[in-house]
């Protein structure tokens, strides 16, 4: 199912998008600046320019959003029934569809997500809701036929795990922000969210919406600010689970922080994802499909399919391929419909790219297209990275070992099955992996051996809130999506009752 781009729903002016999107902490269902008064610059990646400037919360504020939200969950979201959180996501969905070209408008200028990809995430992000809306009325436990001597009845009950500490990243602040705070309030918590101090608008706006929608205050809380704000969420002794997506290194961070209380975690970490493409395959579909899995977002994509193995036979041709799909697309202002690839999401991320880049070259792979920033006419300020595919490229380099996060595919070439499987899997992350082939026992045989929590067959990317999503290996544990996520919010309590 598509979900149709409808270029006239874009609010006409920008500046009304942006002004709208609020600039203060949401704590107890308050608008405030935080404790200390001060307040970070966001900038838009396109132009360099500031565009707002922001409350920085720091771990007062964080005590303050816990408590908020401990409040909540003791007093009237705790006794709401599970149709009533229904019925509250449902609302809150209705708004975020109403909504959603301004969404995607703030979006486009905070972090440089192209409009036309923006809006066409309006089906996930309101998928998501409704799955999770729907799953709030679903929760239950078991009778357990028992062997105790006597008689005794037993069953298990859910109950929510209790305060969340959301943290997210800035390459898709709203659907991440919406990913982790929608099942964790259908499962019955309450959250405090630290966005990403990147791109935290969008998910300011996300939280007026809960206002408006009629959430009780303190269900949902918002601090913003840099990562000291999330470590002390992380540290914090009366949350009980963060839910972070980010990096390894923050990720290991939160583990050793999350110590002090023994909290629930679930960590979507970062990836170094194979896309593996055999000679059979539809190969424009294949082409298309590599290409996507790299590009899209400027490759700012946790599952980017970045180490490309082609096998031998097509490989020259194939790259070739990928590299012209890379040079036509069309990069630019992200608020202009036409446009396919949008700057970096920072100057820092810039930087790091370019570095990878660098080191790319000086490693003695070639760049057969991109390879340096984009940087003429009205790119000239931004964070613009052009599409960029290295040949020549071993798997001892760094462009094939680390997470680059930027359009760049390290293409290498493979002679047989166990060959590339055991490449594939030659890597700390497991997050995502893809095959081309027609071959059906190849399909199997690769689709389990890939050491990773998502394979992709004949495709790359797709997702669904019914299908969980997570890592095996460095690139965490919990899945988020189907079931499975909703899980990760609840306890699971045994009661035995002895009967006569
Ligand atoms: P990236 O490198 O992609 O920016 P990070 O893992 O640094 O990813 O950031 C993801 C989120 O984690 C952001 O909201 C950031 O502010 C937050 N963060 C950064 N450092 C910490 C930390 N030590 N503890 C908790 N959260 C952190």
């Amino acid at each position: 199912m598509t979900d149709p781009v409808n270029h006239a729903e874009l609010p006409g002016a920008l500046l009304a998008a942006l002004s709208s999107a609020p600039r203060k902490l949401f704590i107890g269902g308050r608008w405030t600046d935080s404790l200390s008064g001060e307040t970070f610059a966001t900038h838009d990646p396109a132009t360099g320019r500031e565009i707002a400037r922001v409350a920085l919360g720091a771990a007062a504020d964080v005590d303050l959003a816990v408590a908020a939200a401990r409040a909540a969950l003791d007093g009237p979201w705790g006794k709401l029934k599970p149709y009533d959180r229904q019925l509250l996501l449902l609302r809150l969905a209705d708004l975020v569809e109403r909504d959603f070209a301004e969404l995607a408008t703030i979006e486009a200028l905070d972090m440089g997500n192209p409009i036309t990809r923006g809006l066409a995430g309006r089906q996930r992000v309101m998928a998501m809701i409704r799955f999770y809306a729907g799953l709030a009325t679903a929760i239950h436990g078991q009778t357990i036929p028992n062997s105790i001597a006597g008689s005794v009845f037993a069953y298990t009950a859910k109950e929510p795990v209790g305060v969340v500490g959301a943290i997210t990243p800035w390459n898709s602040p709203l659907s991440q922000a919406v990913w982790k705070i929608a099942p964790a309030l259908a499962a019955g918590c309450t959250v405090v969210l630290k966005p990403a101090e990147q791109a935290c608008l969008s998910p300011l706006r996300l939280a007026q919406l809960f206002e408006e929608a009629g959430f009780p205050a303190g269900v949902l809380n918002v601090v913003t600010g840099y990562g000291a704000a999330g470590a002390a969420l992380a540290s914090h002794h009366d949350v009980n689970k963060i839910s972070f997506t980010g990096s390894t290194r923050t990720g290991q961070e939160i583990i050793r922080a999350s110590a002090g209380n023994v909290k629930r975690l679930s960590l979507e970490l970062g990836g170094k994802s194979p896309d593996i493409v055999f000679a059979d395959a539809d190969l424009d579909a294949a082409v298309a499909g590599a290409a996507g899995a790299v590009f899209t977002n400027s490759g700012q994509l946790c599952i980017a399919g970045s180490r490309l193995f082609v096998e031998r036979s097509i490989h020259d041709e194939f790259v070739e391929r990928v590299a012209a799909l890379g040079r036509a697309m069309k990069m630019g202002s992200p608020l202009d419909p036409s446009t396919q690839l949008g700057p970096l999401a920072n100057r820092a991320q810039l930087d790091r790219v370019l570095g990878f880049m660098a080191s790319g070259m000086k490693e003695g792979a070639n760049a057969i297209t991109g390879g340096e920033r984009a940087s003429a006419g009205e790119l000239a300020d931004g964070c613009y990275v052009p599409p960029t595919v290295f040949r020549d490229v071993h798997d001892r380099m760094e462009i094939a070992r680390e997470e680059i996060f930027g359009p760049v595919i390290s293409a290498m070439p493979f002679d047989s099955e166990d060959e590339v499987v055991r490449r594939a899997n030659d890597t700390p992350y497991g997050l995502g992996g893809g095959v081309w082939t027609r071959d059906v026992n190849r399909v199997q045989r690769i689709s389990s051996a890939l050491k990773t929590g998502t394979v992709w067959v004949n495709c790359y990317l797709p997702m669904d809130p019914a299908v969980p999503f997570g890592g095996y290996k460095m690139s965490g544990y919990g899945r988020e999506s189907g079931v499975e996520h909703i899980e990760q919010f609840l306890n699971v309590k045994s009661v035995l009752i002895r009967t006569v």
